[in-house]
């Protein structure tokens, strides 16, 4: 297996009560991320250019997943309560943020 594949999760299950993304993949790594978590951690344009400006988005705890898109194979999109829907979450960044976690 490629270093690519080993980061496509096994598992991913959005939890709509608590609002939290799970993911779980096949080395046994898992991760539980809140919208909050994950909407600040966008990396579209918009999102870097912020992030390069200093100014960083701190999304609101109250900020709630309401979307996911399947992107082809490579990862998610990810639609949130503020209307943001420009961030694409390749599954090699989910692991690497789960890493983070
Ligand atoms: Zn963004």
């Amino acid at each position: 297996m490629t270093p690519y594949t080993d980061t496509v999760p096994t598992q991913l299950v959005w939890h709509q009560a608590s609002g939290m993304l799970e993911l779980g993949w096949a080395d046994g790594r898992e991760a539980h991320f809140t919208a909050p978590q994950l909407r600040s951690a966008c990396k579209c344009s918009v999102c870097e250019k912020r992030r390069r400006d200093g100014n960083p988005l701190a999304a609101p705890v109250d900020t709630a997943l309401t979307g996911i898109n399947p992107v082809g194979e490579t990862g998610v999109q990810l639609v949130f309560s503020d209307g943001h829907d420009r961030g694409i979450y390749p599954w090699p960044y989910l692991h690497q943020l789960a890493l983070e976690a």
